[in-house]
């Protein structure tokens, strides 16, 4: 199992979209294990992108993804850094497959609604920099062996 990190960034909060978008988490069979609003503060946000911090958009990035709240989300499954990012789509929205969240919801690379871990590398760092350990919940999926066959689980 793997555990990956999700932003439902401010665009999404601001056009009403958070609750359609966990929605397609749970219908894809990824399980939400962590779930908070928040402010990002700017350090975060710096930490976060430190990556792209040199790059001539990071500071409308910043002020962005700081100045309303968020959703962060850590959400489990078999593959699931890969399965997520699938379901996300392309940086930039407009060119995101249909069916993805980025295709379905945003014409934009800079309001494309939400953020998921790039690698499984990039997921561990990114789930321990927005979650304490107790605010993640290993609760037992009733539904797992109808989401999974036993030899996908092993
Ligand atoms: N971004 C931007 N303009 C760009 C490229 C990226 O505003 O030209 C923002 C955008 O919010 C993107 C984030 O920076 O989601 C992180 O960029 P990255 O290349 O890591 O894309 P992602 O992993 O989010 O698809
Ligand atoms: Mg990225």
């Amino acid at each position: 199992m793997e555990r990956t990190l999700v932003l439902l960034k401010p665009d999404a909060l601001q056009r009403g979209l958070i609750g359609r978008i966990i929605t397609r988490f749970e219908e894809k069979g990824l399980k939400i294990i962590g779930l908070k609003m928040m402010k990002m503060p700017p350090a975060l946000a710096k930490e976060h992108y430190a990556h792209l911090t040199s790059k001539p958009f990071y500071p409308g990035l910043e002020q962005f993804m700081t100045h309303n709240p968020i959703v962060a989300m850590c959400v489990e499954g078999v593959e699931a850094v890969e399965a997520t990012r699938s379901i996300v789509g392309a940086t930039n929205a407009r060119k995101a497959g249909a069916g993805t969240i980025r295709g379905d919801f945003s014409m934009s690379t800079s309001r494309n609604v939400i953020h998921a871990s790039d690698s499984l590398e990039t997921a561990k760092k990114e789930v321990a920099r927005f979650f304490r350990e107790g605010e993640l919940f290993a609760y037992p999926s009733v539904l797992n062996g109808y989401f999974y066959a036993e030899d996908e689980l092993e």
